[in-house]
């Protein structure tokens, strides 16, 4: 017996609302104690708000449900995300008070400054700054959409808690352990593309000087410098440093989740249009696979192996990927995608101590 996993379909057996996903929702959320999670508390749901032109975040109507369902429980929902600057962006992308039906507050307030420090230890990781509200709050919703990630393979509730809740100076260091930018002098023409892509602005090109400086305080290892050169000049020193990475993801996830009692937690992975990339591209692209429900667990372990069990590499949609990227080896879906094992943080979380890759999948139809 392994911890308990909820699942939803997509799948609508009736053409009516309680079949559809929503409605299996709901009555996933009236298998858990919510009382026991919540009540009489201020419950943060941790979720992605969306980023430039992306519509493929958490659609606001799920958010609506778990929100009622915390207020029937007794708790009192607040939508929060990672930065104030994600928050003052939400209504953007349909997150507004009036659709999701409780405040949307950024977890580390208007300077992203509220936070708390506490040691990592891993490597040149040495401290996580971990938003307020996440270690003020008793009790939390971890609200994932499920992904593709350039560095670690898959993006669900490990990443939303490990990189959505930490400031950037923390999810600098996290991404600074998957390695460099390598920069190939022979190969480039000096067009800019590369400085163009860089939302940090962190590339200076000087084509006088024939020098190419990343300035890596500022890189948040995002890798569009990388796929945007049209002459591969740059690219990623990772090595195998992309475990590092998912460990940094796991090590973090463990600062963050240690404060709350594991009854005090409910992790939701929603595994709609999961694209190639993660939500913080600001795009959305062509879905990978067909939709194919949500997870829901009090394990954050269960969980992910659960979610990335149910993503079948058969049900590869071709023409998914981005440009001429094609699948390579690897076991999963998502390995075959980003050439990383996406189990390495499953694994990680364990042996942290944070649940059970062990688990028992109960289907709610
Ligand atoms: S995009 Fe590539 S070729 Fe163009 S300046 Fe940057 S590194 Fe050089
Ligand atoms: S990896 Fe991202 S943040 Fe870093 S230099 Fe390239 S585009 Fe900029």
């Amino acid at each position: 017996m392994g911890s308990k996993v909820y699942f939803g379909s997509v799948a609508v057996s009736k053409p009516s609302a309680p079949s559809t996903l929503p409605g299996k929702l709901m009555r996933i959320l009236g298998k858990i104690d919510l009382p026991a999670l919540c009540s009489g508390d201020w419950v943060p749901i941790k979720m992605h708000l969306g980023g430039g032109l992306g519509y493929s975040t958490v659609h606001p109507l799920f958010v609506r449900v778990i929100v009622d369902a915390v207020r029937a429980a007794g708790g009192r929902p607040v939508v929060t995300e990672g930065s104030f600057e994600a928050v003052a962006d939400a209504a953007k992308h349909g997150y507004t008070m009036e659709t999701v039906g409780c405040p949307i507050v950024a977890a580390g307030g208007v300077f992203n400054s509220h936070v708390a420090e506490k040691k990592a230890g891993f490597l040149t990781y040495d401290k996580a700054r971990i938003y307020g509200l996440l270690q003020d709050a008793k009790c939390l919703i971890n609200l994932s959409h499920v992904k593709g990630h350039g560095v670690c393979a898959y993006g669900g509730a490990c990443k939303n808690i490990a990189m959505g809740c930490v400031d950037p100076k923390t999810r600098s260091k996290i991404h600074a352990l998957q390695g460099g930018i390598d920069w190939d002098a022979c190969k480039c023409v000096y067009c800019g593309k590369c400085a163009a892509a860089c939302d940090r602005r962190a590339i200076r090109i000087d084509r006088a000087k024939e020098s190419l400086n990343i300035n890596f305080h500022d890189c948040r290892f995002c890798r569009h410098c990388v796929l945007a050169c049209p002459g591969h000049a740059l690219s990623m020193n990772t090595g195998t440093s992309y475990r590092n990475f998912q460990e940094g993801m796991a090590i973090t996830t463990r600062l963050v989740l240690e404060h709350f009692a594991p009854e005090r937690l409910l992790h939701i992975n929603l595994m709609t249009n999961i694209t190639m990339f993660c939500d913080c591209w600001g795009i959305t692209t062509p879905n990978l696979v067909p939709d194919i429900g949500l997870t829901a667990s009090q394990d954050i372990v269960a969980i992910e192996q659960a979610t990335l069990d149910l993503i079948k590499a058969e049900n590869f949609i071709p023409g998914s990927l981005i440009g001429d990227a094609e699948l390579g080896p690897g076991k999963h879906l998502l390995e075959k995608v980003h050439g990383k094992d996406p189990f390495i943080q499953v694994d990680a979380l364990e042996r942290h101590g944070l649940g059970s890759r062990r688990y028992e999948l109960e289907e709610v139809f």
